[in-house]
């Protein structure tokens, strides 16, 4: 039987198990989309998280440090939290978030699923599971000064209230800067 050289098969195995955690990432912070009062665009901070980590980060853990720094970055720049009884706010939030995470998918998938792309997007997302964390502590997905990330407990501004063009324009704004730097 036809069997691959070892280096052949343990790359196989290396790009199946990033391709497994990249997968179970984007269907948890799909799912977490179902309460957008979670986060600014999670995928947003997926895309920039990304393209600073392979344009700056030596190696993947340059690149997770970049990306949790540019979590915040993000969050201090003005942007649309959606209004959670406005359904089309929650529309626009949803198709926005999962139209950034397939560009993040394609950044990694068309350059060699560099890691350093994986994991400056891993750090750009990570700081929004506190929200998570904290949900019975703070009363529910809201920003406060019990959570640890500066942003998120009013350390760091955090102007989510943003007229809903203008968010989406300064985000979409942000990941086209982001890529043509990196890529
Ligand atoms: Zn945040």
């Amino acid at each position: 039987m036809f069997s691959f050289p070892y280096d052949q098969q343990r790359r196989r195995r290396s790009i199946q198990w990033k391709r497994a955690l990249a997968l179970s990432l984007l269907l948890l912070f799909v799912g977490l989309s179902c309460d957008p009062s979670l986060a600014a665009s999670f995928g947003t901070h997926a895309v920039v998280g990304a393209a600073l980590g392979y344009w700056l980060g030596q190696n993947p853990v340059y690149s997770f440090a970049i990306g949790l720094l540019s979590h915040a970055l993000l969050d201090m720049m003005p942007h649309h939290d959606p209004v959670l009884t406005d359904r089309l706010d929650v529309g626009v939030f949803v198709a926005f978030n999962l139209g950034t995470l397939f560009t993040t998918a394609e950044l990694w998938r068309s350059n060699d699923n560099d890691s350093r792309i994986l994991w400056g997007a891993i750090g750009g997302m990570l700081p929004d599971l506190e929200h998570i964390l904290f949900f019975k502590a703070c009363g529910g997905f809201a920003l406060c000064e019990k959570k640890s990330y500066p942003s998120h407990n009013g350390l760091l501004p955090h102007p989510g209230n943003a007229p809903l063009l203008v968010g989406y324009a300064l985000e979409i704004g942000a990941c086209y800067l982001t890529i043509n730097l990196a890529f």
